[in-house]
Order: C-alpha cells, then structure tokens, then sequence
C-alpha cells in the first residue's frame, strides 16, 4: 500500500474478488493489483461469480482468437476485397468487434467499455485501434495476448472515412436494403454517436442483433455509454442480470477489469496522491468541466459550486476571525480538495478564501489542482496522461462533485463506486437553483439513447421501455442510466 495512507489492517484484496487474473507479472503494470489498495474502503460492489467465470472464459476466448493466432489470419484473410465482402463461405471460428478511438478520453473510456460488453455478451473478441494513443494510457487487460489491432489489418486505412455515408454503415445498409438474414456482409461500420440516425441506433433491437449476430467484424465509433441500452434485448437482459446482480455498478467492475494506467500514468497518481491527499481526514474531489463557446472562468460557475458544496455540507462557510472557534488545544480536521479543470481560476478563489478567513467549522481546507491546461489537447500523449491521472485521483476522493453531461466526470464516479453531486449545466449565464442533485447510482449515463424503441414498443422512449433504467438527474430526456 501506499505508505501510511491506510489504517485499515486487512490486507487489501488484489485480484478484487477474483475480477483480475493472477496471470500478470506486477512491475510491468503496478497499477493492476495495487490500485484497489488507494481506496480507503473496499468497494461496496462485489463482483459477481458469474462475471468472474464469464471474464476467465473470455479471456481463453481472446487468446485462441486474439492478433497472431491462425483464427486471426483466417478472420483477415481477403478482408475487405469486394468480391469477397459477402462470401457466405467460413471466416473462421472468431468473431471480433474493433474499437476504434474518437472523441475526448473520458468519452474513449465509457465507450471501450460499452464495446467490451457488448463481445461478452455476444462472444466476439474486442481488439482496439492502436492509432492514438492508448498503449501510452493502459496495460494490456487480457494476459498471454493483446488487445491491440495490429497496424496491418485490412480495413485500418479506411476508419478515418468511416461515416453515415459509407456502404458499410449499418445504418446506410439498412435503408439501401443491402443487408438481410440471407445476405451477411463480412464487415460492417456502427455509428453509435450521439447524434446518430435512429437507423444506426436500430443496432439496439434484437431483430437487427440476430442480423449484425452473422458478422464476423463490427467496427464501432461511439462516444456514448451505451451499456443501458442492452438492456433493451431480451436475450441480454437474463444475462446480464445475472453477470451485474447489482445493475448500478456495470461500469465500476468493468473498468476495474479492464483499465490499468500505465506505470508513467500511475507514478503521476501515486506521487500526487502521497503529495497532498494521502493525509488528509478526508478527500472531496470536485471536477468542473465549462461547455461554453468562450470556456474560461465564469462567476456563475463559481457561485454555483460554493452554493452545492455548502449547501450540501461538503465543504464548511467562512466566517470572519473573531467567529474562529479555533483554540490551542482544537483538534483540526483537515479535508483535502482535488479540483479537477482546464481552469485554474475555481481553484485558485477557493484556496485564496479558505486562507484568508477561518472556516464555520473549525476544518482546514487545503485545494489543490492538479494541471489547468486551459485547453483541451485530446491525442498529445502528457496531455492524455494528466487528464487520466486526474479521473483516477478523483475516484479515490471519499465525495465527489462532477459536472453535468461530462463523461470526464462520469469516469471519475463511477471508477470510485461513488455517487457523485451532479451540477446542473447552467442556461443563460446563471447559476442553476437548486445548484445541483445527487445521483442515485454510481453508473454513468447513457446520453441520447435510442428514441424510437423496437418492435411493439416502437416510439416509446427508450427510458419507459427498458427495466431497470431512469432518466439521468443531469439530462432530462435525453439519457438514460441503469440504477
Ligand atoms: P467530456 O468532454 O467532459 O465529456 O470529457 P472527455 O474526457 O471526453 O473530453 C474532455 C477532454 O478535455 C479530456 O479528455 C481532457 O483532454 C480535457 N479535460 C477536460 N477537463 C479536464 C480536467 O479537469 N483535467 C484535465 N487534465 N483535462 C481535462
């Protein structure tokens, strides 16, 4: 463990209720049997040993079909010629589900692991875009192979012009009749975007997974937390509900599985936490993310984030110095702040306040902040870095803040099993009253899900249709999160 940030005496459970493989040697990515022991409790989530088992079938699975196997070579043989697109003749045994990387990192997290579900569920081998940056970000999660698409595979040279206009679109083949039981194309494009056609959100219906079921490679481009809506299928549900008894912590277990920073990522949050977290009494992390043409500092923010932190007892009043009630002999409790921005000025007026006058309760704040870049450099290796090792400091805070609609701060929560004070996206310049909700689960949310519904339930909105889902408290319909 980290050296003297934990009292508790119970050694800390590495493999996390069996979720890791002990197949992994520890020094090439320490993060991965030690990050569990930076939280100050264990998590309230337990894996289930159904999630266990399908993880230990999944990963022979990954091996036997995984890049440099004889089913990989088969699967890529010919990929991509036309005459061959839509040879009903064997591919091979495996079948695959390429991931490739769009959009900010937070969004590139969510989605990966939506991706990975998703081939569990349907027992295809998740292989990940190497082009960005992602082996300078994680550990490979899958022992004695590789998660990473090799350079050479066929279609690597057209993901850049994948599109809603392409042929190979789901979508695009569904309104040009072009795919059917009979007809199975070799590969197929899926545009799961947050302003997708409903026709590329068909892949959601299990009329059109017993269609995408037959093909042997799906490329997906996603930037949504898609895994809500699985819950649509019939044939899904009972299995999931079985791999996640506790629906609420889908993302929590998956990410613990599947994300391990690497030991440069890991060094930046082990030094920062030893630095300034590691001793305090206790840690609230607040992630302020702006969307605004002009993002910057903005006094509405400001003033929201001190009304829900006040409001909602998580950091005290300041009061003037004859008010201290501090004397020689007080005990101070001293509460550590992560803030987590592109900017540096929220940061900066909370620790000028908090140093200026004594707080209403006695309790000595320290801020801190990490980086404040200013702006947003997605695909800049240090840049990916910081940002990763922020939402990992964040998920160790015992309370958290985030922001609404940002997948940045869904990550953080969700990773620490915790559930985050949403602030609501302020309108008009305002700060929004109330300031902000707390969420009921730890799950992040699935923003602008299907509309249309499947079969007898089309043009039901998706969140009345799947058990087990609400509307997300920062998105009012237009998200849907499993709880
Ligand atoms: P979202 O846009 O809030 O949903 O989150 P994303 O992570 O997908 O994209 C935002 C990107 O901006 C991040 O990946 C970072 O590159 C950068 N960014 C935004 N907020 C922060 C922050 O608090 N800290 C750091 N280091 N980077 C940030």
């Amino acid at each position: 463990t980290i050296n003297g940030s934990r009292k508790s005496e119970t050694p800390h459970d590495k493999l996390i209720g069996g979720l890791l493989t002990a197949d992994f040697d520890e020094p090439s990515c320490v993060s991965r049997y030690y990050q569990s022991s930076l939280y100050s409790k264990p998590s309230p989530y337990k894996p289930s040993e159904y999630l266990v088992s399908k993880l230990r079938s999944y990963e022979k699975l990954h091996k036997r079909c995984g890049p440099g196997t004889e089913a990989y070579k088969e699967a890529t043989k010919n990929l991509g010629h036309d005459d061959d697109n839509y040879a009903n003749k064997s591919v091979g045994e495996c079948k695959y589900a390429v991931w490739v990387a769009v959009y900010g990192l937070g969004n590139r997290i969510l989605t990966l692991a939506s991706v990975f579900l998703y081939a569990l569920l349907t027992e295809r081998v998740v292989l990940v875009d190497q082009s960005k940056d992602i082996s300078d970000l994680f550990c490979e999660p899958f022992p004695g192979t590789s998660w990473l698409l090799p350079n050479d595979f066929p279609l690597v040279k057209q993901f850049d012009g994948y599109g809603r206009g392409d042929s190979h679109c789901y979508g695009t083949m569904l309104n040009n009749h072009a795919i059917s039981a009979n007809s199975t194309p070799r590969h197929i494009y899926l545009d799961i975007l947050h302003d997708s056609r409903d026709e590329d959100k068909m892949f959601f219906c299990p009329k059109d997974q017993t269609m995408i079921d037959k093909v042997p490679w799906l490329v997906f481009k996603t930037n949504v937390y898609f895994v809500p809506s699985l819950w649509f299928s019939p044939t899904f549900r009972p299995e999931l509900m079985k791999l996640f008894p506790q629906k609420e912590a889908v993302f929590h277990h998956l990410a613990r599985y599947l994300f391990h920073p690497t030991n440069q990522v890991w060094g930046m949050v082990t030094r920062y936490y030893k630095a300034h977290l590691a001793r305090a009494d206790e840690r609230l992390g607040i992630q302020i993310r702006v969307f605004a043409d002009d993002a910057g500092y903005f006094q509405h923010v400001m003033d929201q984030i001190l009304s829900c932190t006040q409001r909602e007892k998580l950091l005290p009043q300041v009061v003037a110095q004859e008010e201290s009630k501090v004397n020689a002999s007080t005990n101070q409790k001293l509460k550590a702040v992560l803030v987590t921005s592109l900017y540096p000025e929220y940061a900066d007026r909370l620790k000028s306040m908090f140093w200026e006058r004594p707080s209403s309760t006695g309790e000595i704040i320290e801020v801190y902040q990490p980086s404040g870049e200013r702006v947003q450099q997605t695909d800049k290796k240090i840049h990916d870095q910081k940002a990763l090792a922020e939402m990992y400091l964040l998920s160790i805070t015992d309370n958290i803040v985030t922001s609404a609609r940002s997948t940045f701060g869904y990550v953080a929560h969700s990773l620490g099993g915790l559930k985050p004070w949403l602030l609501y996206q302020p309108k008009d310049l305002t700060a929004p009253d109330p300031p902000c909700i707390r969420s009921t689960s730890v799950d992040p949310c699935h923003l602008t899900p299907p509309s249309h519904g499947c079969d007898a339930d089309w043009g039901t909105y998706s969140g009345n249709v799947v058990p087990f889902v609400r509307e997300c408290e920062d998105r009012e319909h237009d998200g849907i999160k499993l709880f």
